[in-house]
């Protein structure tokens, strides 16, 4: 499937440095950064730097070296943040069905809390 990418979406800017964010970690390619309407008491979204709109895209055509530290730094920040010992909830919203509202590939790192059987 080939996706189209909206350089004007907010996640885009803020790896432009044009709007600002609260950097939890970040590396070559991936950034961190607690979301701005936190749902839980840890609320971290994970991004990765290059221009994919949801996992798919990401996983279809993202390098290797891509992959492999947008993976590593999910888990540096469950880590960081000391979620797995309790427990914690991973989710990554795609398209209109999946209510995604930044079309730019972003893993939602919530805990903290029981997060109960919510689906966001
Ligand atoms: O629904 P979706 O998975 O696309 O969620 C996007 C997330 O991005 C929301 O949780 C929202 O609070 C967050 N956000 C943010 N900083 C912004 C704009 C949105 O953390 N500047």
């Amino acid at each position: 499937m080939a996706y189209s990418y909206d350089d004007e979406n907010i996640f885009a800017k803020i790896l432009r440095g044009e709007i600002p964010n609260d950097t939890v970690f970040e590396t070559e390619h991936s950034l961190a950064f607690n979301d701005i309407r936190p749902q839980a008491p840890i609320h971290v979204l994970v991004i990765p730097r290059g221009k994919y709109v949801n996992y798919d895209d990401f996983a279809a055509n993202a390098s290797d070296e891509e992959i492999l530290d947008y993976t590593r730094a999910i888990a540096k920040v469950c880590e960081m943040k000391g979620v797995e010992a309790e427990g914690f909830r991973m989710i990554s919203n795609a398209g209109h069905n999946g209510v995604q509202e930044v079309p730019h590939l972003h893993v939602h790192i919530l805990g903290g809390r029981n997060l109960g059987r919510m689906l966001t």
